[in-house]
């Protein structure tokens, strides 16, 4: 086969769902994963921060459910999910980082990556036990100035509303033998480490 041929060969997308509570550290290594892989990453909390600060009609919606620390409506995450990923048709995969939260979700970025031409090639979940997850949050609330990081009570309705909506969408990717499972605990590198030697493994 000639160069020239290689070339047009399509490569496959690297698509990672990061999975994980509140606090397990899905943004930290987001960032770490978006180098070495040459990725998109697409945090649904970042966008809608994004649009709070920006005082769209967007974030005026989705402010109200993020400050009680509930979820943001299904449609209207998943609406705003799609048009991003639109906006980069040249991506070489994408992480999406605090989506899907629900089945729902789940099922919606399944059908739209699919008329898209790909798939989920991943889902790695951090594990983190629930009062390291509030530590870390309430350290974070510090300086963060996240409303929703500061509020011990909100902070344990977020986990809450992980462990009753979310938690679920782990067995969706399950049932396709994507899922996995990383011990969240470690310092930033050796966490790093274990997703890693995952993707390399199983993600191509
Ligand atoms: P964390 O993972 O630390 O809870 P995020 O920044 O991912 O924080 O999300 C902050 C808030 O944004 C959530 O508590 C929720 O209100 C809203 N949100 C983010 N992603 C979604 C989603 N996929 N569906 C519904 N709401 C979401």
């Amino acid at each position: 086969m000639q160069d020239t041929e290689l070339t047009t060969i399509p490569q496959k997308m690297l698509n990672i769902v990061l999975f994980g509570p509140p606090g397990a550290g899905k943004g930290t290594q987001s960032q770490k994963l978006v180098d070495a892989f040459n990725l998109v990453h697409l945090s649904t909390g970042d966008i809608f921060r994004f649009n709070i600060k920006n005082n769209t009609e967007l974030g005026q919606l989705a402010q109200s459910y993020m400050d009680k620390g509930n979820l943001v409506p299904d449609e209207v995450t998943i609406n705003m999910l799609e048009a991003e990923v639109a906006k980069y048709p040249d991506a070489k995969g994408f992480i999406f980082d605090g989506f899907p939260r629900t089945t729902n979700q789940a099922v919606a970025l399944d059908k739209y990556l699919e008329s898209k031409g790909t798939s989920i090639s991943l889902m790695l979940a951090l594990q983190v036990d629930e009062e390291e997850l509030i530590q870390r949050l309430l350290l974070r609330g510090k300086d963060s100035g996240r409303a929703d990081d500061t509020d011990e009570s909100i902070i344990r309705n977020r986990i809450n509303v992980y462990n009753e909506q979310t938690a679920v969408a782990a067995d969706y990717y399950n049932q396709q033998g994507k899922f996995h499972s990383i011990h969240g605990v470690g310092s930033i590198e050796e966490i790093f480490d274990r997703l890693s030697s995952v993707i390399v493994e199983k993600g191509r």
